[in-house]
């Protein structure tokens, strides 16, 4: 897999390039965390590595701007960090954050916050409006369907594909009570919802009813191929390549459809 490094020699507009790249490309790291886009929106997961199993791994917070001059704040691996450094594994350019007195506090040692990591299985993101980019019709753009969670209508947009999830402290705290208490994480289907509350956007981890295929003989296969996922965080990778599982029942539907239409063609044949 190719160095974050080697994508930036001899590009000029480097960063806008780059940027694009992230988001069109299927494999990108970018593409392949669980995002949620809105408020109110959740994704459905299943984690696939208990509590204690997950990265935790020191993070500059670098305020930066979006192409569309939006504010946010971009979480910068530290390669600095002895923490960071875990298993003989020291990062070779020095971390030009910490070298960053404007990140620093007052008695210049840099801040930093721990971000935290795992490989969850993610079944699908229940959205409060349908999928915006179906006027472009694409060809990867998908009708996300209507279902009804409760008494709210939503736009289901089918994933079932393996992919990162990344912790703020204050979420990953609750989930570690969860752990605490119960002794494991990996039991239970979790929605992971997004909210704005108090002028702040928040996420939350909460146990879900929703039913979801099981995927367990197919996950242990795959997920066997995982990279280390410090590689992630320090971004030493750029891509990362998730297969879309197909559920047992999806299988069924499609061999009927295919029957069916095996049917309907010799009957064409016998006219
Ligand atoms: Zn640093």
């Amino acid at each position: 897999m190719p160095r974050i490094g080697d994508l930036f020699v001899n590009d000029d507009q480097g960063g806008t390039r780059n940027t694009t790249t992230q988001f069109s490309d299927s494999k990108s790291l970018w593409r392949n965390h669980v995002r949620l886009r809105h408020n109110e929106e959740f994704a459905v997961i299943k984690f696939l590595q208990d509590c204690d199993d997950g990265d935790k791994t020191l993070f500059h917070s670098v305020p930066s701007v979006s192409s569309s001059g939006k504010t946010f704040t971009s979480y910068e691996f530290c390669s600095d960090a002895a923490a960071n450094n875990v298993e003989g594994r020291v990062f070779e350019e020095p971390c030009e954050h910490c070298a960053n007195p404007d990140l620093n506090d007052e008695n210049g040692r840099p801040q930093l916050r721990n971000r935290f990591r795992y490989y969850v299985m993610h079944y699908g993101t229940y959205h409060l409006e349908s999928n915006p980019d179906i006027k472009e019709q694409r060809e990867w753009t998908q009708d996300w369907k209507s279902v009804e969670v409760g008494r709210q209508v939503y736009f289901r947009e089918t994933k079932l594909q393996p992919q990162v999830l990344e912790l703020s402290p204050g979420t990953w705290t609750d989930l570690s009570d969860d752990f605490k208490r119960r002794g494991t994480i990996l039991d239970k289907v979790y929605e992971y919802r997004r909210s704005f509350r108090e002028g702040q956007v928040r996420y939350k981890l909460i146990a879900s009813d929703i039913k979801v295929p099981n995927f367990d003989e197919q996950l242990a296969v795959v997920s066997a191929d995982f990279p280390p996922m410090i590689d992630i965080s320090a971004q030493k990778i750029t891509e990362i390549d998730f297969p879309v599982l197909e559920s047992t029942a999806k299988k069924k539907e499609q061999e009927v459809e295919d029957d069916a239409f095996e049917k309907m063609a010799n009957f064409e044949e016998e006219f």
